[in-house]
């Protein structure tokens, strides 16, 4: 298992075109098989890897910010949600919500300050325990150099499916 950032980010670059090659690969395999062994291999990863030890993602990505969220970010600060608003959260010309800055305000120490009233879209990353593995590859992709769970993941997999 490997965990450390900097070692996943530069593999990251140099696997880039294995793993796109990989994804053709998975494109045509069957979905509810690569769903069962990513399950598994979810399982053990998401039981192995302490996020509140990472953090990474909240420190790259901008999580999607729906209005549960404001009223759960509200409810952890004692704000109001307007000024949750005015203090942390951009508004796009389509009217989506994500945060104002990276890394997140709420994260603290490489902890999330309001863990337990996070984002759901927080909770959910790095989404790869949802159905349809094969159908959310960009993003898989996009994670692996990111998020050690969604890493270990994949190259996992890659053994699992004897892919060279
Ligand atoms: S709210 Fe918490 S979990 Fe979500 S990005 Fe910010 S620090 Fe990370
Ligand atoms: S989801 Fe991935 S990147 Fe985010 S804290 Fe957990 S292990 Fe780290």
């Amino acid at each position: 298992m490997i965990l450390d950032l900097e070692t996943i980010k530069q593999l990251g670059e140099r696997n880039q075109s294995v793993n796109f090659r990989f994804r053709s690969f998975l494109k045509g395999g069957n979905s509810t098989q690569i769903d069962r062994v990513v399950h598994e291999l979810c399982d053990f990863y998401y039981t192995n890897i302490d996020c509140t030890k990472c953090g990474n993602c909240c420190t790259v990505l901008k999580p999607q910010i729906h209005k549960k969220d404001l009223e759960s970010l509200s409810l952890a600060t004692t704000k109001t949600i307007d000024d949750i608003k005015k203090e942390y959260i951009l508004i796009d010309e389509d009217g989506d919500m994500s945060f104002n800055k990276l890394p997140c305000p709420f994260l603290k120490n490489l902890k999330c300050s309001v863990y337990d009233c996070r984002p759901n879209d927080c909770r959910s990353y790095p989404h790869i325990h949802k159905k349809d593995f094969i159908g959310r590859l960009f993003g898989v992709i996009d994670s692996y150099s990111i998020c050690p769970i969604v890493f270990n993941v994949f190259e996992d997999l890659k053994l699992r499916l004897h892919f060279r």
